[in-house]
């Protein structure tokens, strides 16, 4: 199994890896199909295989597809571990209700996410920093142009192997104030996994690629000043140092993706101490707090890269650098033991689902 082992500066999305992200991917592909005139039937664990579209595909179309991202880890007995399945399956169904599509159970989300694990986990070599990325995505697969929601869907749930790197060398992230386009406006589609929230925002990322970033903050469409996400992850601002820490991230206000490492943080920094706060924060308050010094660490949160740490910021006016620029003490303490969890070498809370 190809695994790039290094980091590189390929962190352009939430991904952190190389070119193996999202490329080499496991053996087996599970399928599940639903009919509105028959639910959901015929389970499937297949070879991976290539599937054969009708041109008239009416997600393709009309962007009818949802898809979810989570991890599963080696445990220390060699078992295998999801991370909170059950988060991402209730996240599917919020997903799946905003676009008219099946909501599929919790326990057959899980069931089939497990079953992709159990089939390809000997792939997993066995490396600190390597997981299984699960790939699920629910698609209306009917075979017609007409404009309404589909009749026929499919579930499927891929894999393939990543790698999550956080250790001394990292290079925290540079970021770019989009002060041109929208990810999200409200009563839209920014608090689902919705595809087409992703190719929208595209054109945003290689504007941050032209300004030599790796990743877009998005701020709210009306008021242009709001934070909101940082590419594909969430973000939280920390205030202050030591037992005073504060970690302050922006409110779910249906613009926000729900990050289920967004909610682990939030949850863990209670574990640790860290008093937390859910409340709005513009740039100029990012800006000037970094200034003062109030401001002393930003970090995102994902699935995929985990807690990573954001150096500097540019905007189209103005530059800035969060604290010295290098990953700080909390930012790496939540990392850790984030990762802990993750690998069963710390047991609260109980997040992880054996398979
Ligand atoms: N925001 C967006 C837009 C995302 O795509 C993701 C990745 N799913 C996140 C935030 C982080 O969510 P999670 O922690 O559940 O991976």
């Amino acid at each position: 199994m190809p695994v790039n082992p290094r980091i590189d500066d390929n962190r352009r999305l939430e991904e952190p890896a190389g070119p193996a992200f999202g490329q080499a991917f496991t053996e087996h592909l599970v399928s599940l199909e639903w009919t509105s005139a028959r639910g959901w039937h015929d389970p499937g664990l297949r070879e991976l295989h290539a599937l054969d579209w009708h041109p008239a595909t009416v997600g393709l179309h009309y962007g009818q597809a949802v898809f979810e991202g989570l991890k599963a880890y080696r445990l220390p007995d060699d078992g295998m571990g999801l991370f909170r399945p059950e988060a991402h399956g209730r996240r599917l169904q919020a997903s799946a209700r905003r676009l008219c599509l099946p909501v599929l159970p919790v326990d057959l989300f899980t069931a089939a996410v497990t079953r992709l694990v159990t089939a390809d986990a000997h792939l997993l070599p066995d490396g600190p920093g390597l997981s299984l990325y699960l790939r699920p995505l629910l698609y209306a697969a009917d075979e017609s142009l007409a404009l309404r929601p589909g009749r026929r869907c499919r579930f499927l749930v891929m894999a393939f192997v990543t790698e999550g790197f956080f250790g001394p060398d990292v290079r925290p992230i540079r970021v770019w104030v989009n002060e041109r386009s929208a990810r999200a406006v409200p009563g839209g589609t920014g608090a689902v996994k919705y595809a087409g929230n992703y190719a929208t925002s595209y054109a945003a990322q290689e504007e941050a690629n032209a300004q030599d970033c790796d990743q877009v903050v998005w701020l709210d469409a009306l008021e242009r000043r709001w934070i909101e996400e940082l590419g594909a992850m969430n973000v939280f601002f920390v205030y202050g140092s030591g037992s005073d820490a504060r970690l302050v991230t922006p409110p779910l206000d249906g613009n926000i993706l729900p990050g289920i490492t967004r909610d682990s943080v939030l949850t863990l920094a209670d574990h640790l101490g860290y008093r937390t706060e859910q409340r709005r924060i513009s740039v100029d308050e990012w800006r000037v707090g970094c200034g003062t010094g109030e401001i002393t660490e930003v970090f995102a949160t994902g699935t995929a890269a985990g807690v990573s740490p954001v150096g500097d910021v540019r905007s189209r006016t103005r530059d800035w650098t969060v604290g010295n620029g290098r990953p700080g003490p909390i930012t790496t303490t939540l990392h850790r033991e984030l990762r802990r969890i993750q690998r069963g070498q710390r047991r609260t809370p109980a997040w992880m689902h054996r398979v």
